[in-house]
C-alpha cells in the first residue's frame, strides 16, 4: 500500500468563481494573479441591489476603484464562493497562481460553522492569520499548513483549482 494520497482540492464547499480580469486590467485581483508574491482576499458585497466584489491586498497602495469592484455581468453566481463567500487568491513565489477558501479549515471543524475568516497577518504579508485560533497559515508552500500555534492532525487551508484562459480573459477558481 503506498502512503495516504490527499486530494489537496477540497470539495467540503463548492466554489465556482468565474472573473474576467481584462474587464479590470488596473484591479487588485487582475494584478496580483501575474505578480509572484501578490494576493487578493477577495468578498462579494450587495449594496442597494448590486453586487461588488471588495478585495483585500496583501501589500501596496490602492485606488478604492481597484479593490471594489462593480459587478454587472449578471452571468455569474457570486454565492459560489467557498464555505462562506470569500476566497483568497493570488500568485505564490514557488507555485504558480494559488486559490484558497478564507474560512479557517481548523476553526471550521472545532466549531461547525464558517464564522472565523482569515486576515493578512500584519507581521508577514505571505500569510494569513485565525483571530479565534491564533493559527498562522503561509500561503508560500504548496499546500498552506498551519506554520505557527497549529496543533497536531491539523488541516491545510481548503485549496481550489485556478486556471486562467485567454488572454486574461476567463479566471476560473472552482472544486
Ligand atoms: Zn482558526
Amino acid at each position: 500500500m503506498g502512503c495516504d494520497v490527499v486530494n489537496k482540492y477540497s470539495t467540503r464547499f463548492y466554489c465556482d468563481f468565474v472573473f474576467q480580469p481584462n474587464l479590470f486590467p488596473s484591479s487588485a485581483l487582475t494584478r496580483s494573479l501575474g505578480n509572484p508574491g501578490d494576493f487578493v482576499i477577495v468578498h462579494p458585497d450587495i449594496q442597494q441591489g448590486v453586487t461588488h466584489l471588495l478585495m483585500t491586498a496583501n501589500h501596496g497602495h490602492w485606488e478604492k476603484s481597484d479593490t471594489d469592484l462593480i459587478m454587472n455581468n449578471e452571468r455569474y453566481n457570486y454565492n459560489a464562493m467557498g464555505a462562506a463567500r470569500g476566497l483568497i487568491i493570488g500568485h505564490s513565489n514557488s507555485f504558480g497562481m494559488k486559490a484558497f477558501d478564507r474560512q479557517c479549515p481548523n476553526c471550521l471543524n472545532d466549531y461547525g460553522s464558517p464564522r472565523y475568516p482569515l486576515y493578512w497577518n500584519p507581521k508577514n504579508e505571505q500569510q494569513v492569520v485565525c483571530y479565534k485560533c491564533k493559527r498562522i497559515y503561509s500561503l508560500e508552500g504548496d499546500d498552506a499548513f498551519p506554520v505557527a500555534n497549529g496543533k497536531k492532525n491539523d488541516e491545510p487551508l481548503m485549496q481550489y483549482k485556478i486556471e486562467l484562459t485567454g488572454n486574461n480573459e476567463l479566471l476560473r477558481v472552482h472544486n
